[in-house]
């Protein structure tokens, strides 16, 4: 037996969904538009989450009169 075509068959990083990877899923790797915007937000989420290291300067008040 000879399969014609190769149907390639991937999970969807997002939800796990079976994903036929063809040129035709242009969500590819993900099974959905939802998915591929859910990823890119993490991804946009990650992006911007710079550590901020809140140290407050330490107030030195000058003693003058
Ligand atoms: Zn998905």
């Amino acid at each position: 037996m000879s399969t014609a075509k190769d149907v390639r068959k991937l999970a969807c990083p997002i939800c796990g969904k079976a994903v036929i990877w063809s040129t035709e899923n242009r969500w590819r790797p993900f099974c959905s538009e939802r998915c591929k915007l859910i990823d890119l937000g993490q991804w946009a989420t990650e992006k911007y989450r710079v550590p901020v290291s809140k140290t407050e300067p330490e107030q030195s008040l000058p003693d003058e009169q």
